[in-house]
């Protein structure tokens, strides 16, 4: 609990990344692709830290 799981797809070269880290509130961070070493700009808004609740306690899967 507490940690968001992110999947970030770059925008140069299309490599996608997971990070797992943890984010309890919105901000923006830069992360860099280990593709292309692109500099990717990652916003977390408060729609993105949403709680998942399934109601049965079974984790979901992330939406991509
Ligand atoms: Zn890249």
């Amino acid at each position: 609990m507490g940690q968001m799981r992110a999947i970030v797809t770059c925008e140069y070269c299309g490599h996608r990344q997971e990070m797992a880290r943890p984010i309890r509130k919105p901000e923006s961070f830069h992360v860099v692709c280990h593709g292309c070493e692109g500099i990717l700009l990652v916003e977390v808004t408060s729609a993105d830290l949403r709680p998942a609740r399934s109601g049965s306690g079974v984790s979901q899967p992330a939406t991509v």
